[in-house]
């Protein structure tokens, strides 16, 4: 695997370019309608199952907050970029499942983990960034959101929404951790409006508490809109951007 550099209008960059140019003009009209300024809303351009090539043509077209959802995959993948193209300010996000025991090995590349859904998890986080901080892997702490559960399946991950408070307490206690906010994804299948307002209504009563806690991370390639209009302030986008991906890594 290489990083490469993708030529700019070589035939895939050029793909990427309108790709973006037509997402962002979708996040644009969003925020028009919900009459939110589009500065709001972050764009996270999702690389996970495309080649490191992909994720450099993301970041010279200007999204460099890029996000994976396996650490197997991620870990290798920012290493790759980090080496060969050091002038690319990447932030790498951490969005999917995570088992305790890959802690250690997403505090060496994550800038953010939105996929925060136990104590047990923040804790093996908050240990894993000062062991990474001692051993000069990293200097700052962790931004982390609370994924939560918009359809109490347990199998998709998530903090069920009367566990929030619990998990917030925890995470704003740990100095290797810093709280950014709550992040999900909508339940398959249906409407996600309803979700969305659940998922804003619990981040206002987090801001109650914890005013600085205020990311809501929701909204992908078919319902950003939608995401938009309920409050989302980060937007995480893969299809939309870089084509299917493969079944297989679905
Ligand atoms: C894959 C993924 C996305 C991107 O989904 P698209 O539909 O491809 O835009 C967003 N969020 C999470 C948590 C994901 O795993």
């Amino acid at each position: 695997m290489t990083a490469g550099r993708t030529e700019p209008g070589s035939g895939r960059s050029a793909e990427v370019a309108a790709n973006l140019a037509e997402v962002r003009a979708r996040i644009e009209a969003a925020c028009a309608a919900a009459g939110r300024d589009p500065a709001g809303v972050r764009l996270l351009g999702v690389s996970k199952t495309w080649p490191a090539s992909d994720a450099v043509a993301l970041a010279e077209l200007g999204v460099l907050d890029l996000a994976e959802n396996r650490e197997q995959e991620a870990g290798p993948k920012a290493a790759l970029i980090g080496a060969e193209r050091p002038d690319l300010a990447i932030r790498w996000h951490m969005v999917g499942q995570l088992q305790r025991n890959k802690a250690r090995a997403v505090a060496r590349w994550a800038h953010e983990v939105q996929s925060v859904d136990s104590v047990r998890l923040a804790e093996a986080l908050h240990r894993a960034v000062g062991n990474a901080q001692d051993a000069g892997e990293r200097a700052d702490p962790l931004d982390v959101l609370i994924q939560v559960s918009l359809d109490d399946d347990p199998a998709r991950g998530g903090c069920p929404v009367d566990g929030i408070g619990e998990l917030a307490e925890v995470i704003t206690r740990s100095s290797g951790l810093r709280l950014r906010g709550i992040m999900a994804v909508a339940p398959l299948g249906g409407r996600p409006e309803a979700a969305f307002a659940r998922l804003a209504s619990a981040g206002e009563r987090l801001r109650e508490t914890y005013p600085t806690a205020s990311e809501l991370s929701c909204g992908m390639s078919n319902d950003l809109e939608a995401a938009i209009e309920y409050g989302s302030t980060c937007v995480r986008v893969g299809t939309a951007l870089l084509g299917r991906r493969g079944l297989a890594f679905r």
